[in-house]
């Protein structure tokens, strides 16, 4: 089992210990104010193997490189105005940034699943201050099973991944809960490839219209419907539970839940709390999960987006 390192009691000493493994070749989880990453060197082609079979990823699915700031980002993407307007606006924070590939990088080829686009983030917290140390840029997917639940918290990654890795860093819960935004910037268009912890409106409002039109070549597998998945079936938009399941309520109406995501209707709160509580009750005694509707607005898009995922298949 990793051992897991509390990042609160000595940070600069947990980071050390991190960057140490990782310069080695490595596996160590991190926290980010997404949720846990599956830290690798990332021009390092065996260790990003690692990160592929530890999680049991499919090889066609390119991960997310993190950077401690703008300057490593350059080094491996290449900026077009908006993009240098979306990094500057929202950097460090939860929009990853798709770019074409810059050639000629010691970037290890299963990064980018072989393609010619790279997808950036500088992250907050231990993820960037690991990259610095390194000075190196640092591939990262959630740190779970591929098709399940991400972690929002060091047991999570403790319970799914614990016996495939060198080290956890324990930072807490993560603060936004839910993945980072995805967004493509090719040819001075933006597309959205995955909903996250920044808002379509968030990224109108600074970098002007996203074009839906999809860019073709790529399927963020992120995409794909079955994912970020419990074991047991989700029911949305139910008000009641049915024969042994537990609700997962919303707001202050929500009689009989057996946890609620929100009692004040906060969906920030919701986002902090939705894989948590989705983890908990995967563990509990029920038979299935049944989730009260979530408005869409704001956050809202990326909470029913991840709970549209975890339910598909389900029920069938
Ligand atoms: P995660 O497993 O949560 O880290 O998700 C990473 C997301 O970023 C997935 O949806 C990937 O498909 C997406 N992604 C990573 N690299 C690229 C890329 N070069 N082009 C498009 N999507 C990407
Ligand atoms: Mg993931």
């Amino acid at each position: 089992m990793a051992k897991t390192i509390d990042l609160a009691e000595n940070y600069d000493e947990a980071v050390s210990k991190g960057s140490d493994i990782l310069r080695h070749g490595g596996l160590v989880a991190v926290p980010t104010e997404t949720v846990y990453g599956l830290a690798a060197d990332a021009c390092n082609a065996k260790a990003v193997e690692r990160i592929y079979s530890a999680k049991g990823r499919p090889a066609f699915n390119p991960l997310i490189s993190h950077v401690s700031g703008i300057q490593m980002a350059q080094q491996f993407g290449v900026f077009d105005d908006r993009a240098a307007v979306l990094a500057r606006e929202f950097w460090p924070g939860a929009l990853t940034i798709v770019l074409p590939l810059k050639p000629g990088t010691k970037l290890a080829a299963a990064v980018t699943a072989g393609l010619d686009t790279i997808a950036l983030r500088h992250p907050v917290g231990a993820m960037a201050d690991l990259a610095r140390r390194l000075d190196r840029l640092i591939a990262a997917p959630s740190a779970n099973s591929s098709g399940r639940i991400s972690p929002t918290k060091a047991e999570h990654v403790a319970d799914g991944l614990g016996d495939k890795i060198d080290l956890i860093l324990d930072g807490g819960p993560c603060a936004v809960g839910l993945e980072s935004t995805v967004v493509k910037c090719l040819d001075g268009k933006i597309a959205l490839l995955r909903e996250g912890g920044v808002s379509r409106e968030e990224i109108e409002a600074v970098a002007g219209p996203i074009s839906d039109q999809s860019f073709g070549e790529i399927e963020a597998p992120g995409m794909m419907l079955k994912h970020y998945a419990p074991s047991k079936p989700v029911r949305l938009d139910a008000d009641h539970a049915e024969n042994g399941e537990a609700l997962l309520g919303f707001g202050p109406k929500a009689n009989g839940a057996a946890l609620n995501l929100s009692p004040s209707g906060n969906l920030e709160e919701v986002a902090r709390n939705l894989f948590a509580m989705l983890h908990e009750l995967d563990r509990m005694d029920c038979s299935g999960i049944a989730v009260q509707h979530i408005p869409e607005t704001g956050i809202g898009a990326a909470i029913n987006d991840r709970l549209r995922r975890a339910a598909a298949g389900s029920a069938k």
